[in-house]
């Protein structure tokens, strides 16, 4: 196969920001390479200098508790800012889950009044509030992604309230749940080729729509179109997504 057509996913902080089944969102992102007819790989990124992060297509950042998210921060602006940033602007993709999406932005502020700093990729900032968000979440996507169909479907599990800066634009419009903060209705970030989001659940099992527009930008800078993909049979990964559905209606 040729290098065209691999595909490398890049797990940011595996053992310690991984929580809620975050790696079922890595899991979904293999196996669905895998049946597109392309050549998956995972690079596991741990805390420490990094190497050569080039290669990677799409990162994943998932959640994490605010100790997990502290013992991490420092080794995310020393260590993975620059790569982060740079991949980014050259077409790599970014998935970002909750305490991830929360150190992408400008800051976070936990619930003892610690200030983590985040390496400001996405133009968020993030404040832990009094109530926690937990259960399921039903989101009208951006319109922008294209995406068929419109819904998308997790688990929220946060304290934190996140509120859009001007670049920012929200992934979506929050039909059942509270999303980044509650009260404005949004729900996650869409800014250049980094997503950020609060769906647990895990996310692209329930979401293979949402899986494939990221596999699908990624592929963009290897010359890939979305016609070279085998299609796939999205049925299983369908009906669990209307029964999240069928379950928030009924609440
Ligand atoms: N610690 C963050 C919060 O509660 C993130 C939690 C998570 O990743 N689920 O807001």
């Amino acid at each position: 196969m040729s290098a065209r057509s691999r595909f490398t996913v890049g797990w940011l902080y595996p053992d310690l920001m991984n929580i809620y089944g975050d790696r079922g969102n890595i899991l979904t992102l293999l196996k669905r390479a895998e049946w597109h007819g392309l050549e998956p790989r995972l690079t596991q990124i741990e805390r420490g200098p990094t190497t050569d992060l080039d290669g990677v297509d799409l990162f994943f950042f998932g959640g994490g508790q605010d100790r997990e998210q502290s013992l991490i921060y420092d080794d995310l602006k020393e260590h993975k800012q620059h790569a982060l940033e740079n991949a980014s602007q050259t077409g790599a993709q970014i998935l970002a889950v909750c305490g991830g999406y929360q150190l992408l932005g400008h800051y976070y502020v936990t619930a003892d009044g610690e200030k983590l700093n985040g390496i400001g990729l996405l133009d968020v900032t993030t404040q832990a509030g009094k109530r926690r968000a937990i259960g399921d979440v039903v989101v009208e996507s951006n319109a922008d992604l294209k995406l068929t169909p419109r819904t998308l479907v997790g688990f929220e599990n946060h304290s934190g309230r996140t509120f859009l800066g001007a670049k920012a634009k929200p992934l979506g419009k929050v039909l059942t749940g509270s999303g980044n903060n509650g009260d404005d209705r949004t729900e996650g970030v869409v800014q250049e080729n980094i997503i950020g989001t609060y769906l647990h659940g895990s996310l692209l099992p329930k979401n293979p729509h949402l899986a494939d527009y990221l596999i699908r930008k990624a592929l963009i800078r290897r010359g890939v179109d979305a016609g070279d993909l085998r299609p796939l049979d999205d049925e299983a990964e369908l009906a669990a997504h209307a029964q999240i559905l069928r379950r928030a209606q009924r609440r």
